[in-house]
């Protein structure tokens, strides 16, 4: 950005996260953003427009506190309501939750070097220093890394996972997040579940046990309600209300009327939940089986995307060439794993269609020959 003397300096420093493509115009499949290909729950849309109908609701502000919404969630996870809290999406969450647990001086955030990017950028935004920890060279998170950084650093302000990681689709044990959390008691591990419906791990259960553990969740992935934006963590009341410390310093009503209805909704339909992901974790194995006779190599995922690169084409020619036919999927133009694709998991029909077009695609793009030499 150019020097503008009217912008704060640390604005002008800023390197903001950028989104998939979110094309405004229809006629693409889109597989890079990770969205549900699915509708949410119809339950969903019938209590929005109940709420949206009912007298004065939308002239007057919403619940601050989203109280029935965090009961409704602490119900279904079998938890108190003092230990949820609720947000304008998961990242609003976890930019709350860096603001109230990682600023601690110059002590640095312990973060796999390959994961959500948005972890870097709301250091910057925070003044928190990052200490990138590498994953191992199948792109998975190394916990012995994690401990060795731990020791190196001395005083560290937190830990930060996402389970299953992403980009890779990585699902962690239990006992592997249970080890972060005895290595680092005096600090927060924040456990980013975005993607744990589609067969992960989730840590809930041991929240009662670690004060020290917030587990966040968002109603993006599994509930197909991205455009809603709803998020939720859940930690002891001690973390919660250092949440909610910061959220009314911020802004009193993140979540709108239609939010808070159509979340409360989806959490009411969940034999809607179960067929829905259901269905995401079978084409999640078909795609992946069509991708590897394809000679793609393919992350074990436990997410709802796939994480794959080809030994002998490079992987932003293919994104490119996927473009031109109308399909997105997302390239990260990042080290370590700028040959990968990360291809959202769709329909059988859209895995079906893109795998048809790949088909195509690599018998006429030319092998890389940088690839073919690594291969
Ligand atoms: N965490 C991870 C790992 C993600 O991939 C995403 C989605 N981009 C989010 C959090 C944020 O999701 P949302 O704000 O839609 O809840």
């Amino acid at each position: 950005m150019t020097h503008n003397t009217l912008i704060s300096p640390k604005v002008q420093e800023l390197q903001p996260y950028q989104p998939g493509e979110q094309p405004q115009s229809g006629g693409l499949l889109k597989l890079n953003t990770n969205e549900n290909p699915y509708p949410p729950s119809p339950r969903v849309i019938e209590r929005i427009c109940a709420e949206a109908a009912a007298d004065r609701s939308l002239a007057l502000y919403p619940d601050p506190e989203s109280e029935r919404l965090c009961e409704t969630i602490a119900a279904c996870h079998g938890l108190a309501r003092d230990q949820v809290f609720v947000g304008n999406g998961s990242d609003e969450i976890l930019a709350h939750a860096f603001c109230a647990f990682f600023q601690h001086g110059n002590a640095g955030l312990l973060i796999p070097d390959v994961t959500y990017n948005f972890y870097k950028v709301y250091c910057r935004l925070f003044g928190i220093r990052a200490e990138l920890v590498p994953v191992d060279a199948g792109l998975r998170i190394d916990l012995d890394a994690f401990a060795a950084a731990a020791r190196a650093c001395g005083d560290i302000a937190g830990v930060v996972v996402a389970n299953p990681n992403a980009p890779t689709g990585e699902g962690l044990p239990l006992a592997a997040v249970q080890r972060l959390l005895t290595m680092n008691p005096s600090r927060v591990v924040l456990v980013d579940e975005a993607y744990v419906d589609f067969g992960g791990q989730s840590a809930i259960g041991l929240v009662a046990q670690y004060p020290n553990l917030l587990v966040v969740q968002t109603l993006s992935k599994s509930r197909a309600l991205a455009g809603l934006r709803v998020g939720f963590a859940i930690g002891q009341p001690a973390l919660i209300e250092a949440l909610q410390r910061v959220k009314n310093s911020f802004n009193s009503y993140p979540l709108g009327r239609l939010a808070q209805a159509g979340a409360m909704a989806a959490f009411d339909d969940q034999p809607y939940f179960e067929q829905t992901r259901q269905a995401i974790m079978a084409t999640r194995g078909w795609l992946s089986a069509k991708l590897i006779a394809l000679g793609f190599e393919v992350l074990p995922s436990q997410a709802n995307f796939v994480f794959a690169r080809h030994p002998r084409y490079d992987a932003q020619q293919l994104a490119a060439r996927l473009r031109e036919a109308n399909i997105l999927v997302r390239h990260f133009r990042q080290a370590r794993i700028e040959q990968f694709l990360r291809i959202t998991v769709g329909t059988d029909e859209q895995a079906g269609h893109l795998v048809q077009v790949l088909e195509q695609v690599l018998a006429n793009v030319p092998t890389d020959p940088r690839r073919t030499a690594e291969a």
